[in-house]
């Protein structure tokens, strides 16, 4: 069966899985001409089987909030695929989280997980729990109530959550400390993203936001371009752009956009390593609200409410924040003032239209899943140092992460250079990892 006709089965099947589809519809346009010279993969139907969870965990979390009043949530795991290792990937808590959501991450994490050169299968979960606003022990009493179902799913050789919007190390903390209770494991590899002191990977924190700029700069390189000096406009002000920010900086370029729900802070003179550190006490204020660094360091930061980080005109654009929030529109206005790059470091954070407009003004644009793969990998790090009881020192687990990026820049290299001598980061990404999914699909047969 040809991917249209794959894609067309879908859309009729699940037609309110808007994000799903997305994801689903740019790996199936990107892979077409190479699926179509290995008759072998459309004979074991692995398209087909590879669009489709291994299998997906709902169930009910209850808790009580500070009021005493009872609170019911929804929690999900989706086990994508496993044809290249246990199942691994993020944990979300957001209001906004759905099965299509889940879905669309989760099959999006089997082909970035591919491209770590780590054995990892894919999945995600999460809950529609929303943290804003929520307390320091409202946020525990629902991590417990989460894992009081989810413990019986995972394991360290089965599948290993981590964070991801709305989970960090307080909530990974909160999680595996029922999750000793419950199941009377003390294997630290079931999760990661742990405290540094717990079997935790030294830069783990930081290894999304670094791998990025990894990326963004090995990406610039290859196409001339020096990172020093360049503007920055990073979206959100969480974990990832954190990280980004860290990196950008050391790297010299200068960071002169965040953002949030509520708007956007101009920093005309680049972000300090007070208001760096300041990103993390708003993370952890549950407050959303970026206006907050405004209000800290008023000589610094402008805030503009209801603006995105787009409005502000940069060399390089990363959002790093939340699927599709980049639309069209932003990708003209940022073309409008000068912006030569963007790549994205939140999951599918470009809608397509955005990445079309791109492409076709010249824009070096290259796709989540290979840019924020340093996530993903360095928790791979953290597996091996758990299975091992051993920890590595900073220097070697940033030696990795740092390879590891470079080789997945290589790989959309390889597979993304077009005729013309441009690269296509997309198509390379998608292409790099379907073939090492599919070949391993494959050898293990029919299952
Ligand atoms: N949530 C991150 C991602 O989207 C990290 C997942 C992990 O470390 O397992 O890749």
């Amino acid at each position: 069966m040809r991917t249209q006709d794959i894609m067309a089965k879908l859309q009729a099947k699940y037609p309110l899985e808007k994000e799903y589809l997305q994801a689903v519809q740019e790996v199936l346009e990107s892979i077409e001409e190479v699926y179509n010279q290995h008759p072998e993969f459309e004979q074991a139907k692995i398209v087909e089987r590879m669009v489709e969870p291994d299998r997906i965990f709902t169930f009910r979390v209850t808790w009580v909030d500070d009021r005493g009043e009872v609170q019911t949530n929804l929690g999900y795991r989706i086990q994508f695929n496993s044809a290249i290792g246990p199942y691994k990937g993020g944990l979300r808590f957001h209001r906004a989280v759905t099965p299509s959501m889940l879905k669309f991450l989760g099959f999006e994490q089997t082909f970035k997980n591919a491209l770590t050169t780590l054995p990892m299968g894919g999945a995600k979960g999460g809950s529609d729990f929303d943290p804003v606003g929520k307390s320091n022990s409202e946020i525990m009493r629902f991590c417990q109530a989460f894992m009081l179902e989810l413990w019986n799913c995972i394991g360290p050789d089965q599948d290993i959550p981590a964070g991801d919007v709305g989970v960090g190390g307080r909530e990974i903390g909160f999680m595996y400390g029922m999750y000793k209770k419950l199941a009377r494991q003390y294997n630290t590899g079931v999760l990661t993203g742990k405290g540094g002191t717990w079997g935790g990977s030294i830069l783990r924190p930081e290894a999304t936001g670094f791998g990025a700029l990894y990326f963004t700069h090995h990406l610039l390189e290859k196409a001339g371009i020096d990172i020093k000096g360049k503007t920055v406009a990073l979206s959100g002000f969480g974990n990832v752009a954190w990280g980004a920010a860290i990196k950008a900086t050391e790297l010299g370029a200068k960071v002169i956009a965040i953002s949030g729900p509520d708007g956007v802070c101009h920093i005309p003179d680049g972000i300090t390593k007070e208001m760096i550190d300041y990103m993390l006490i708003m993370r952890a204020s549950n407050r959303d609200r970026v206006e907050d660094m405004a209000t800290q360091f008023p000589d610094k930061a402008r805030f503009t409410a209801g603006k995105k980080s787009w409005s502000i005109p940069v060399d390089i654009a990363l959002p790093c924040a939340f699927q599709n929030e980049l639309a069209e529109e932003d990708a003209k206005e940022l073309v409008a003032n000068g912006c030569t790059c963007c790549c994205e470091v939140s999951n599918m954070g470009c809608q397509p239209g955005a990445i079309r407009y791109f492409q076709q003004h010249g824009v070096l644009f290259a796709p989540g899943k290979a840019v924020n793969a340093g996530g993903v990998a360095t928790s791979g790090l953290e597996m091996t140092q758990n299975a091992e009881h051993i920890s590595w020192e900073a220097e070697e687990v940033d030696a990795k992460l740092h390879s590891i990026m470079k080789s997945i820049h290589e790989q959309c290299v390889k597979f993304g250079t077009q005729p013309d001598g441009t690269i296509d980061y997309v198509k390379g990404a998608n292409i790099a990892g379907f073939m090492k999914v599919a070949q391993a699909m494959l050898e293990q047969g029919t299952i």
